[in-house]
């Protein structure tokens, strides 16, 4: 159980993935069937959900996660994780004879990568578990997923925000990574949706070579209230029905040690921002700062900066 008090609001929700990332270094992607000696081997926090909840507290939002992990080590990693990061895990449920979920991650010298996922416990997070959580997620200020969760949950909690009053409802923001195909009634209940470039032109349907700007009015056009396009080191690109796009230019940054995590820091960023009451603008200005810090530290959440290490970058 987390320390948090019971009457504690909550900032930012996330329906959250959180697995075990495997990661061996090895010289080269290994042919079928050969066994070859990695350089090194770490065990890391990873997933898209709890990535984002750890940048989100890292800006100060009250943050929790409502997750599923399993009775196993790498369970009690997860909520050593939340515990250490002042992150509410009275969500989380233990999957009792289930294994939590794991990332094996090869990791070649030339800097390329090959994933292979079994989210275990996390496959098991479905529309009840959100249901039984009604009370705090009406009671949250901002409500994030990502594609990593199964879909059940997504569309149910999205639905759950959207049926409240509208002067009381939390702001509601997906993460579509890795991209899937999304229903209508979900794209409408998106307060904001923030893919990346690849992951808009299949939401939409479109080849490799279409305008992000086409790709991300279609999404629009399906019913979703705004887009962020993130755009690695361009930063990103804000869409709204009726308004002229607007971009923010990426940070120039001393030396990438590595980009994993930058979307998760991004949303993670963004929902602590709208939950203490920034205009959407000022919370990408926000974002957009805090993504191009979490690139120059190593792994998911390395260089995940804290507020005054974001804000300073800012000015
Ligand atoms: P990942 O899957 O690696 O977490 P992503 O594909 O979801 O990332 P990106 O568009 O690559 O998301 O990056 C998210 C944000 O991170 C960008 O909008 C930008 O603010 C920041 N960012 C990423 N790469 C760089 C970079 N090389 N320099 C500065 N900022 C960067």
């Amino acid at each position: 159980m987390s320390d948090h008090p019971a009457h504690a609001p909550t900032d930012v929700l996330v329906i959250a993935s959180w697995n075990a990332d495997l990661v061996c270094r090895v010289p080269r992607p290994l042919a079928r069937g050969e066994t070859l000696a990695a350089h090194a081997f770490e065990i890391s926090s990873g997933g898209k959900g709890s990535n984002a909840a750890v940048a989100a507290a890292r800006q100060g939002a009250r943050t929790a996660v409502l997750a599923r992990i399993g009775d196993d080590d790498f369970g009690r990693m997860a909520l050593q994780l939340w515990t250490d990061e002042g992150i509410d895990h009275r969500l989380v449920e233990i999957a009792a004879g289930e294994r939590s979920g794991i990332a094996q991650i090869l990791v070649y010298d030339d800097g390329d990568n090959s994933i292979a996922v079994a989210a275990g416990a996390g496959l098991g997070l479905g529309a009840q578990q959100v249901q039984a959580a009604a009370g705090p997620l009406a009671a949250c200020r901002v409500l994030l997923a990502s594609n990593e969760v199964p879909a059940a949950a997504t569309e149910t909690a999205f639905a759950a925000a959207r049926a409240l009053p509208a002067a009381s409802r939390p702001l509601t923001v997906l993460n579509p990574a890795p991209a899937r195909a999304l229903p209508d009634t979900l794209l409408a209940a998106c307060d904001l949706l923030t893919p990346n470039e690849s992951e808009v032109r299949v939401l939409a349907g479109l080849g490799e070579d279409a305008p992000v700007e086409q790709a991300a009015q279609r999404l629009l056009d399906r019913g979703c209230a705004a887009v962020v396009v993130t755009l690695g080191a361009d930063g990103c690109l804000l869409l709204r029905p009726d308004r002229p796009p607007r971009h923010w230019a990426g940070h120039r940054v001393p030396a990438v040690v590595d980009t994993v995590g930058a979307g998760d820091t991004f949303n993670g960023a963004l929902c602590a921002a709208l939950a203490r009451g920034q205009a959407l603008e000022d919370a990408l200005t926000l974002a957009n700062a805090a993504a191009s810090l979490s690139v120059q530290g190593r792994g998911a959440l390395g260089g995940m900066p804290d507020r005054p290490t974001a804000e300073r970058w800012l000015h």
